[in-house]
């Protein structure tokens, strides 16, 4: 199959992944100094949270479990909205786990201290609204110290704590452009342990180039905004529509 930024190709990642790894989460990690293969799967939610809830429906048919980082303070969606906190509550409803995405640059001087209490805060933005226990964080534009770990949570586990990444690879696939190929491929090559992050704003039931894919979102969000999230027709939304990527 040819590797595009299709839903289609998406289910079929997935399910060649199925056949060999483990699908873990950041919270049900055991020891990796094995051999085992496994796959911990995420998305941050910079933008588009409705793709967000395709991806969630598609993994939870296939029986796979993965983690939504939901971003506070994303200039596209806004989880106090009654259409975005029934696509949250669906993404929970399928057995996925939610964590924050946490942008500190929208902080004015946020000491290392601080870091921990105003991730709590936001955190609890969490808790309360959907009743779960956010325990882990992925950053937004994270700042050197950040990737480089200096600042050491107590709470919250961090996509970037050593243990994510030392013994796994890491595959993103930012900006639409998977740096060491696609997943698949890395799959097929037996790989034998990775953390895969896709931000759903790129993939589609149709392949599109990053400016298209942007332009179409763009459209999408200022029609929902106008009309209602209730009226749109584009979600994956029948057993059909997803037993067909299932299938693809
Ligand atoms: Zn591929
Ligand atoms: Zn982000």
């Amino acid at each position: 199959m040819k590797c595009n930024f299709t839903y289609a190709h998406y289910g079929y990642i997935l399910k060649n992944a199925k056949e060999s790894y483990e699908f873990i989460t950041y919270n049900n990690i055991a020891s990796l100094n094995d051999s085992k293969k496994i796959i911990l799967l995420r998305h941050d939610i910079d933008m588009d949270i409705f793709n967000a809830l395709d991806m969630a429906r598609i993994e939870n048919e296939l029986g796979i479990k993965s983690t939504y980082f939901i971003f506070l303070r994303s200039p596209f969606y806004n989880i106090f909205d009654a259409d975005v906190k029934k696509i949250i509550n669906e993404i929970i409803d399928r057995d996925h786990e939610i964590g924050l995405h946490f942008d500190e640059t929208s902080y004015e001087n946020l000491s290392f201290n601080s870091f921990e209490k105003t991730i709590k805060n936001e955190a609890e933005v969490l808790n309360k609204e959907f009743g779960v226990d956010v325990k882990v964080v992925s950053f937004h534009r994270p700042s050197d110290s950040t990737k480089e770990n200096k600042i050491k949570l107590k709470n919250f586990k961090s996509t970037y704590d050593p243990i994510f990444f030392k013994q796994i690879k890491y595959l993103s696939d930012s900006r639409q452009f998977w740096k060491f190929g696609c997943p698949c491929r890395l799959i097929a090559e037996g790989e034998r342990k990775l953390q895969i992050l896709v931000h759903p704003v790129w993939w589609g039931i149709e392949d599109m180039p990053r400016e298209k894919r942007l332009n179409a979102f763009v459209n999408k969000i200022k029609d929902k905004s106008f009309s209602g999230f209730t009226n749109h027709t584009d979600f994956i939304k029948t057993e059909k529509d997803i037993r067909k990527i299932r299938e693809a």
